[in-house]
């Protein structure tokens, strides 16, 4: 197999880079990402594909692969909902192809860079896994049989949206309860904000790291103070890994994959997330006294797993 490029469009930036069979990037640009204008996104994806190949006029380019923000239908051609991206609709395969003269296929974004830990990241001995992404929000894939479940209409694996409390906190897909509300970054903060308030020495470490307002404080800061040892940051970590744990539980009564591999800016703590989340996953797991337990690891490719993941599923 020779290389391909893959492309991760976010919200601010389009990064793309050449990738070679091993999932090794060996060339990355970055260009801003234009808002609401498929042509113009179009424009500056084309771009960039051409600016690598033009760095690399001595190695075969094979297909491009995009990973993008919102839903991409299953066909992988049409970014049915960017709305991050302000694009609706929009037939984002057609209007690459015809400038870059290459097979293009589009993924959603969540997807691209579970393939990525899948094939060649933390989950790489493995057929069944499940990739789940703690950052803002909830993102996931699925991964049985080492194929990615796309479903019908290409939106399998949202798993942040999936209710874990009936008429729970409010999501900003409009219904209430989503895992998302109790298992991101942004709920890992709010855990520090509810301290802050409630019990403010607690929190004394987490808002000094924050520079001195509560109201500042971000999912980095909260991590650095666990790292320390505080225990306010750690009691932050706790919260949200007994609901990351009871997430996963029900999930492997699902799915029953073999790993579950976690990602996202929340993952950056490491063992300090790992070992509450598998404690959870251990208690609310069905079946927990005979069945065999899945794994859960931490993602391994970092924010390069876009690129490599949509440039893998390029030719698939
Ligand atoms: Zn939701």
């Amino acid at each position: 197999m020779g290389m391909t490029i893959g492309v991760d469009i976010g919200g601010t930036k389009v990064a793309a880079g050449i990738v070679d069979s091993g999932g090794r990037i060996r060339d990355v640009v970055k260009h801003p990402t234009p808002w609401g204008d498929g042509e113009a996104l179009a424009d500056t994806v084309g771009a960039a594909v051409r600016e690598l190949r033009g760095r690399h006029a001595d190695g075969a380019i094979a297909a491009v692969g995009v990973g993008t923000a919102g839903f991409v239908d299953a066909d992988r051609a049409t970014i049915v909902l960017g709305a991050n991206l302000g694009l609706h609709e929009e037939p984002f395969t057609e209007r690459l192809r015809r400038r870059v003269d290459l097979p293009v296929v589009v993924e959603n974004d969540a997807n691209a860079a579970a393939w990525a830990e899948a094939r060649f990241g933390a989950g790489r001995d493995s057929e069944h896994v499940v990739c789940v992404t703690l950052g803002t929000g909830v993102g996931g894939a699925i991964v049985m049989n080492g194929e990615l479940q796309r479903g019908r209409y290409g939106v399998a694996g949202e798993v942040g949206h999936y209710r874990v409390v009936p008429f729970g906190r409010r999501c900003g897909c409009g219904n209430h309860g989503c895992w998302e509300q109790y298992a991101s970054g942004r709920a890992l903060v709010g855990e520090a904000l509810d301290l802050a308030r409630a019990e403010p020495k607690r929190a004394e470490r987490m808002v000094e790291l924050a520079g001195g307002s509560a109201a500042d404080i971000q999912g980095s800061a909260i991590t650095r103070a666990a790292q320390e040892g505080d225990e306010g940051a750690l009691a932050c970590f706790a919260a949200v890994a007994e609901w990351v744990g009871l997430g996963l539980a029900d999930l492997a009564a699902i799915l029953d994959p073999e790993l579950f591999v976690i990602g996202g800016g929340v993952s950056d703590a490491g063992a300090i997330l790992l070992d509450p989340v598998r404690d959870s996953f251990a208690r609310h797991v069905t079946g927990r006294s005979t069945r065999r337990l899945a794994d859960i690891r931490i993602a391994e490719l970092g924010s390069q797993a876009g690129i490599v993941g949509a440039a893998d599923l390029a030719l698939r």
